[in-house]
């Protein structure tokens, strides 16, 4: 199949119209959002939808984020949106945040990857909403990556990996968010953050007074266990060298480097240390800049791939607001390797 490329920053441009009907008929395109791009398929046909599994090798119990355009368009998705959720929705929405809430008939179990509920999102990017818009249909868009392999936060990063297998990619630059949603769940009595992402921890426990996260942020699952979000039982993020996540102060770090690094090691570090550094490294981010982090930390991970490394020595970000995305994606890209220094 031949991929069609399209750049544009433009939401008005005619072009996104065709995309738009290519997504309405059951194809796949690829599409920009704050967060990193989505693969996306009309979310009310499933043969469309299953194209995204097959694309991406997705499993298929991993549900699918639908997105809209419009908050109106929420109701027909879900049995009922709950006063928290309109709260939540008129803070964060349009933005990245995703809610989970019992699935309506209109959802179908390919979606839902076989779940009573539906994850929801309304996206700020003016080209996702004008996709959307010209579509008609929500869509059903999970990272637009090879499942397993780092997301993708820039139109060549999905090139990369689904050139050939889909029917377009739209082009409107790098992501300004670059760590996927926060995903929510709604369904419990208290909510429940499921992954970490752009709306932080503690801008949701400041709008709902209560909050838990769930252990599978922090932590590996053990094996047998049913994760809340089905997604977090998988590898991750994972470039193919080994990524062990060193715990302690830039010195420690910069020592234990030093007596362990061999010609095929590298250094993941602060922006600001490679120069301190005596091997080869990537860079994701400043040290004192959560968010510049979060916008480098999957193309760094692709970039280690590059490199060809086999084993690399990664720095540890504050875990305070967005830098607990980058925290989880991190660790998982490391199959949670972590040494106390
Ligand atoms: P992606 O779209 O690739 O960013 O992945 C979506 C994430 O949301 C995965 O971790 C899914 O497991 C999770 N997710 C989507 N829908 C649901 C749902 N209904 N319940 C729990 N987790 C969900
Ligand atoms: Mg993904």
């Amino acid at each position: 199949m031949e991929t069609k490329l399209i750049q544009t920053t433009d939401p008005h441009d005619e072009r996104l119209r065709g995309v738009g009907e290519i997504l309405r008929r059951g194809g796949l395109a690829a599409i920009p959002t704050e967060t990193v791009y989505g693969l996306a398929a009309n979310a009310f046909d499933e043969a469309a939808v299953r194209g995204i599994y097959r694309a991406k090798g997705r499993p298929s119990d991993n549900p699918l984020i639908v997105h809209i355009s419009a908050f109106e368009q929420w109701q027909a998705l879900v049995t009922e949106v709950p006063d928290r959720a309109k709260k939540l929705a008129s803070l964060f929405w349009p933005g990245p945040l995703t809610m989970i809430l019992p699935k309506s008939e209109r959802i179908g179990p390919v979606v839902s990857g076989g779940l009573s509920t539906v994850a929801v999102r309304l996206p700020s990017h003016p080209i996702a909403r004008a996709v959307i818009d010209f579509a008609g249909v929500p869509l059903a868009a999970p990272s637009a990556n090879t499942s397993g392999r780092p997301s993708p936060t820039r139109a060549a990063d999905v090139l990369e990996d689904l050139g050939g297998k889909i029917d377009a990619i739209v082009d409107a630059g790098p992501c300004s968010v670059g760590v996927e949603s926060t995903v929510l769940s709604l369904c419990g009595s208290v909510p429940r953050l499921l992954r970490p992402g752009g709306i932080t921890p503690e801008m949701l426990r400041a709008a709902l007074g209560e909050l838990e996260i769930d252990p599978a942020v922090f932590e590996q699952l053990q094996s047998g266990e049913a994760p809340a979000s089905p997604g977090m039982k998988y590898k991750h993020y994972a470039p193919r060298a080994e990524v062990v996540l060193l715990k302690g102060s830039f010195d420690a770090f910069r020592n234990y480097v030093l007596s362990h690094a061999d010609e095929h090691t590298l250094a993941l570090c602060f922006t600001e240390e490679a120069a301190l550094l005596p091997v080869k490294t990537v860079t994701f981010g400043s040290e004192k800049d959560s968010l510049s982090q979060a916008q480098r930390i999957f193309e760094a991970l692709r970039e280690v791939d590059r490199c060809g490394a086999n084993r690399v020595y990664a720095r540890f970000p504050a875990m305070d607001g967005i830098g607990l995305a980058v925290f989880n994606r991190l660790v998982r890209a490391a199959a949670f390797r972590i040494i106390e220094l």
